[in-house]
């Protein structure tokens, strides 16, 4: 019977987009990834040999108003954004069969391919890539974006290993100070106890995803994981996780912290970059001092993408 159901033809991506208003011109080269409505490409400016992402969304599936909704919010709340590690929103435009979205490049994947080759990073390399996530949060949420959806997959790594914080699809605009949001449309991966308890939620969710991401970073694993999505959810829900013993005094203290079940304990973006372990190096700790534990370094090599660094 399944010869006669009849699937219906996508369209192929041409080999060279045009955005007619700029009259800037891409050829389409290798296939990057796929995310859920939208497949990703490299993309070579014609003129200057710029390479970018080009995320391809095709419009039939962007056929109910719900969906046409959600990706315009996406692309007016990304393209509002200029920050050193927010991935570079470049310009937007359609054909009669996708819309395109050209973005910066980030040629070294995300946080989620680095996890899952390296585990557990070192404590400088986490410090490294935490203080940049936070830089970029306290963007947001200095210009009152909350993320929604901060996770490895969503924290891509350009050319020099540096952070850009990417994927607004959940992102949402805080109108008014104190406003409590009610709906989420979609599955945050590292969700907070009060989304799931339909609490009302603002930015607290993603300082709890950044202690996800801090937990994950350093232990090797999520701090919530189990083997299905229901045990994980009744974990987020009674708080349940355990920290290694050995885990740096400051980074367990951090990770308490930003883990709290109730959202208004937990502390603000900017008291996350004050805190000891973001902070480092301190002079007046000897032990600290000459076991290098505060340390953070100024830049990685690439090297670290697939091996431990050694900082000694
Ligand atoms: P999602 O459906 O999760 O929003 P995306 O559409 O953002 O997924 O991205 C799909 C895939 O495309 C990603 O997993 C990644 O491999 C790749 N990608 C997205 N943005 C970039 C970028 N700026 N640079 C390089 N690759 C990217």
């Amino acid at each position: 019977m399944a010869s006669t159901a009849r699937k219906v033809e996508e369209p192929k991506i041409p080999p060279v987009i045009e955005n007619k208003m700029t009259k800037r011109r891409y050829t389409v080269g290798k296939f990057l990834g796929k995310g859920g409505f939208a497949k990703c490409y490299e993309l070579i400016e014609e003129d200057t040999h710029n390479v970018f992402a080009g995320k391809v969304v095709p419009k039939t599936l962007l056929q109910k108003q719900h969906s046409k909704e959600k990706m315009a919010q996406e692309i007016e709340i990304h393209r509002s954004l200029d920050h050193p590690h927010i991935v570079g929103f470049k310009s937007f435009f359609e054909d009669e069969n996708f819309v395109f979205v050209i973005l910066e490049m980030c040629s070294k994947k995300s946080l989620m391919e680095l996890h899952k080759r390296r585990r557990a990073l070192t404590e400088p390399e986490v410090r490294y890539y935490m203080r940049q996530i936070c830089f970029a949060v306290k963007f947001l949420h200095d210009t009152h974006i909350i993320h929604r959806d901060l996770k490895l997959g969503n924290l891509f790594l350009n050319d020099a290993v540096e952070v850009k914080v990417g994927d607004f699809g959940l992102a949402t605009r805080v109108n008014f100070e104190g406003e409590r949001k009610r709906t989420l449309c979609g599955t945050p991966n590292y969700i907070a106890p009060e989304i799931l308890c339909k609490k009302g939620h603002s930015y607290e969710v993603d300082i709890w995803s950044l202690g996800c991401i801090l937990y994950t970073l350093l232990v090797g694993k999520p701090p919530f994981e189990t083997k299905t999505l229901n045990e994980t959810y009744s974990r987020i829900k009674r708080n349940k996780y355990t920290i290694p013993p050995g885990l740096d005094a400051d980074a367990a203290l951090l990770i308490r912290e930003l883990l709290q079940d109730d959202p208004k304990a937990r502390p603000n973006i900017s008291q996350v970059l004050d805190s000891a372990f973001l902070q480092g190096e301190n002079i007046y700790s000897r032990a600290k001092y000459f076991s290098f534990s505060g340390f953070c370094p100024p830049r990685l090599p690439s090297s670290c993408l697939t091996t431990a660094p050694r900082f000694d």
